[in-house]
């Protein structure tokens, strides 16, 4: 699709609150923390596609009693690193096992009943074209932070 300005901060708020009713029916907290942040070159539907997918699986990993958090932070350059917003979303569910970890990203590897296990797949397919990098760090039992950088 084309690229356009995109405000990311925007794009999530809309993303939380299409969510919200969900998540509270299911006992779960949805935050959402976006500072100031300059505007991404992307396709707004492709990158509404990918974040929706990191939300939904939060969601969909957390249990009543927990927390599902967004979070949208500027990131100076630094090193090598030129400058780029970062997009966290951080669950409180059932983490990811260390053996399954190096599967999530390989199309149609699922752990859930009904689960397409294509979501992880197009979400990194997104952010790569947008000249971003995903990543993830996750505890089984305690939760899960993807994590996203883009360009800006
Ligand atoms: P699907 O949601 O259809 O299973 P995805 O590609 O979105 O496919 O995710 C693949 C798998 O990665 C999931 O089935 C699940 O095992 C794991 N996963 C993804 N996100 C999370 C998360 N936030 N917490 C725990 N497991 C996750
Ligand atoms: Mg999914």
């Amino acid at each position: 699709g084309e690229k356009k300005r995109c405000d990311l901060a925007a794009e999530l708020r809309e993303l939380v609150t299409l969510q919200e009713s969900e998540a509270t029916a299911r006992g779960i907290g949805l935050s959402l923390e976006a500072g100031e942040a300059p505007t991404v070159a992307g396709d707004r539907e492709r990158l509404r596609q990918a974040f929706l997918n990191l939300i939904l699986n939060a969601l969909q990993a957390t249990g009543e009693g927990g927390r599902v958090a967004v979070r949208l932070a500027m990131r100076g350059a630094s090193g090598d690193m030129p400058a780029g917003v970062e997009i966290t979303v951080s669950d409180t569910g059932r983490g990811i096992d260390p053996a399954q970890r190096e599967k999530i990203f390989t199309p149609f590897f699922t752990t859930k009943e009904g689960g397409t296990g294509l979501g992880l797949v197009i979400t990194q397919r997104i952010v790569e074209a947008h000249g971003g990098t995903i990543g993830l760090e996750s505890e089984p039992g305690r939760g899960t932070t993807f994590r996203v950088w883009l360009p800006v």
